[in-house]
């Protein structure tokens, strides 16, 4: 009981203070200090790991893996452009984060799926994958 009302005065006390031009400085004072400015570095990683996490899963199943050879570590994984132009694409759309993002704005485009890098990369040089029966 009496760590409710005790709660209940903090939480006044905070959104007062937080409110207040004192509780501002205090919060920029944090944003640009060491730890300030690495919790927010650790909550972009966390959002850019998100959208990729929400691309992969829609393209590669849950849990994502490799349309050819069904890796499934998720640091290995990537999209790939089914027909090609993933070049293009991902000029277009932008790199790294902003490509998954861009994805998910889009609501999925088709034409593509979840490849990890070797596969990805062996059909980028030789356009096809080792792992599967060569064609001709
Ligand atoms: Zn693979
Ligand atoms: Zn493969």
């Amino acid at each position: 009981m009496m760590t409710m009302i005790y709660d209940i005065v903090m939480n006044k006390y905070n959104r007062k203070y937080s409110q207040s031009e004192k509780g501002k400085a205090a919060r920029k004072r944090y944003a640009q200090s060491e730890k300030g400015r690495l919790n927010a570095v650790r909550c972009n990683k966390r959002q850019r790991q998100r959208a990729r996490n929400i691309v992969l899963t829609h393209y590669g199943g849950n849990p994502p893996k490799c349309a050819c050879c069904n890796e499934f570590h998720y640091e290995f994984l990537t999209i790939d452009h089914i027909n090609g132009g993933g070049g293009k694409d991902r000029k277009a759309r932008g790199d790294g984060t902003r490509f998954y993002q861009s994805l998910i704005k889009d609501g999925f485009p088709p034409g593509l799926r979840v490849l990890c890098y070797n596969c990805h990369l062996a059909r980028g040089f030789s356009g096809y994958c080792p792992h599967q029966p060569r064609p001709g």
